[in-house]
């Protein structure tokens, strides 16, 4: 007899529509669990006026990465930093990490040992502990799994759904550049797969190919913005690109936004490897992600703080949820923001 079942690509949901459909019914057991699915970072609080900050992220090879062009080393730097973004994501600091790993007979314990230097030199830098994990073997490729945790004040950690009307959009660094960076791997790699005697030339991409490969979380905006007593009303970290990380503040804040093309903060390099590329800067910003830095919002009465602050834009402002969330152009129109993002599936 033939069975008549539903089978729904996944596809169909995205990734973001996924974790929805997955989690958006599930109940809390544990009066610790603050704040569970649906932010950077979980949140869980015992007694006393700290919480813990919980994140976990998984990298596949072929998905997230490219072992064609990605030196190990600087794998296992950027699973850590890309991790404990999230922890800053939430306003708090970075502890510790946990780190599973799968792999194919194809690697070499020498490979695997390069990919740990990289998490080590980067828990180095970020004084993180790694402190466990698991390590399983894979049939086709590379997988890295890390669990960041950290911690932050109670009445400091900072959510994505606080925003209000008015509050201004903040940016820390410069956008686009781990997206530039990508293109310019890809390129080199295909020119190198049609003829293996070709040499790259990446002396000139050095700023766009360090964003893509090597990136930095943003730790010292955490520091900053205690030094300057700011806390913002809304964060989030952009991994998946401005438009969607703007989308997701705006759709739990229940507010709209402006945000002005000729603020999106950029880099020359960045900025000239996209012409070369024909690529536009701002679809780049919008739509590449990875940049890991920190996207927030701030009331109006911090304005005075941080107006002139070096690490800091000022992007847009948060309007009321009935305006929409807009891309005011260069040439003055307006359009909705659409999230692209990491198309996974
Ligand atoms: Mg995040």
């Amino acid at each position: 007899m033939e069975q008549k079942e539903t089978i729904t690509p996944i596809s169909d949901f995205g990734e973001f529509g996924l974790i929805k459909l997955l989690t958006g019914t599930l109940k809390t057991n544990n009066g610790s669990t603050l704040k569970g699915v649906g932010d950077d970072a979980a949140v869980i609080g015992y007694s006393g006026d700290e919480s813990i900050l919980a994140s976990t992220d998984m990298y596949v090879e072929g998905v997230h990465f490219d072992l064609a062009y990605t030196p190990l080393l600087h794998l296992g730097y950027k699973c850590i930093t890309a991790s404990i973004s999230d922890i800053y994501a939430m306003n708090g600091n970075a502890e510790q990490v946990l780190v599973s790993v799968a792999l194919s007979s194809r690697f070499s314990v020498e490979a695997l040992q390069e990919v740990y230097q990289g998490m080590r030199i980067a828990c180095e830098k970020y004084k993180v502990d790694l402190v466990g994990g698991d390590t399983t073997s894979s049939q086709t490729g590379l997988v890295i799994n890390i669990t960041a945790i950290g911690r932050a004040a109670k009445d400091a950690v900072t959510y994505r759904n606080g925003a209000k009307p008015n509050d201004i959009l903040c940016v820390s660094g410069d956008l686009g550049g781990a997206y530039v960076g990508l293109q310019v791997l890809e390129r080199e790699k295909q020119v190198f797969l049609s003829n293996p005697a070709m040499q790259p030339e990446l002396e000139d991409y050095s700023y766009v190919l360090q964003r893509q490969l090597r990136p930095e979380a943003r730790k010292d905006v955490v520091e900053i913005l205690a030094v300057l007593h700011i806390k913002p009303t809304a964060m989030i970290d952009i991994s998946d690109g401005l438009s969607s990380e703007i989308l997701h503040l705006c759709d739990q804040s229940g507010t709209g936004c402006d945000l002005f093309e000729e603020k999106i903060p950029r880099d020359d390099n960045t900025y000239d490897t996209a012409r070369s590329l024909n690529l536009d800067f701002t679809m780049c910003a919008l739509n590449g992600g990875e940049d890991y830095e920190l996207l927030f919002t701030i009331s109006q009465a911090d304005y005075e703080k941080i107006k002139n602050h070096p690490d800091f834009t000022l992007i847009g402002y948060m309007t009321d949820k009935e305006s929409g969330v807009n891309l005011v152009t260069t040439s003055g129109n307006r359009y909705p923001l659409q999230a692209q993002g990491w198309k996974h599936f």
